[in-house]
């Protein structure tokens, strides 16, 4: 089985946070209007899209993704609580167009194969022990002409620095063990394993933290914090 479990239970403890906008997940709530609009764009536009959200974690982007579109959206996570957490939420804010799953992403690949106009899967392969396999599911789900969108964090020396030692130990933006070194994801290798996947890379993005005006923003440099975009050939 794909999964580790204490990843899932590391995300699982701070489930009661996913909403706090200045708790310790509150870097995902600043990051998620920029990955928004930039998977909005890429995507040319998400109306009426059925849409896939791999790891959604409390649903901070599955959610908004639904809330500023009419597509049809599916969270999915191994965390009951974090899943719990974000069905609750899309019924307090009254959402229609958004269900949640508690399911492991090759066993919805399966289910439901070449289903879905959109694929994300954010912040979430650094925590999974096959990371390919992630990719190679969430190829499956896609429908032919789709496109898929993944970030995660570079590995190299810079983005040790920054990714771990900086932002877990020095400035607090993401809680201390929240990353792994060896578990970190070069651009290479995450395209690499979408091209053994079918995918085609068409478009990158970084996204850079300024500790001094406490601002992120998208750039051209994938050196840390980036993202990837992938079309299914149709
Ligand atoms: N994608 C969300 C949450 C990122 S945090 C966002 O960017 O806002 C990482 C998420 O991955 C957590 O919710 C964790 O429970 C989930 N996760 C970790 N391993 C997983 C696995 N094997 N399968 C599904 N989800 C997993």
């Amino acid at each position: 089985m794909n999964r580790d479990t204490a990843e899932i239970d590391k995300f699982a403890a701070l489930a009661h946070q996913w909403w706090d906008e200045n708790g310790e997940l509150r870097t995902l709530h600043q990051l998620n209007p920029l990955r928004l609009a930039w998977i909005a764009q890429q995507a040319d536009g998400l109306a009426d899209k059925t849409v896939l959200d791999i790891g959604c974690g409390g649903g901070i982007l599955a959610e908004s993704m639904a809330k500023a579109s009419a597509a049809s959206v599916l969270g999915i996570d191994l965390a009951d609580k974090s899943i719990k957490v974000a069905k609750l939420h899309a019924l307090e804010a009254g959402i229609k167009n958004l269900r949640y799953q508690s399911i492991a992403a090759e066993e919805l690949a399966a289910q439901q194969p070449a289903s879905f106009d959109v694929v994300t899967c954010m912040e979430m392969l650094e925590h999974v022990p096959d990371p390919a396999s992630i990719v190679q599911a969430a190829a499956a789900a896609l429908k032919p002409g789709g496109t898929a969108f993944f970030s995660t964090i570079n590995r190299n020396a810079k983005a040790w620095a920054l990714a771990i030692v900086a932002a877990e130990y020095v400035l607090g933006l993401v809680p201390k063990g929240t990353h792994h070194y060896d578990k970190l994801v070069r651009p290479s290798e995450l395209a690499a394993w979408a091209r053994a996947a079918g995918l085609d890379l068409i478009a990158s993005s970084g996204v850079e933290y300024n500790p001094l005006t406490r601002r992120v923003r998208l750039s051209a440099n994938t050196d840390v914090n980036y993202m990837l975009a992938f079309s299914k050939p149709a």
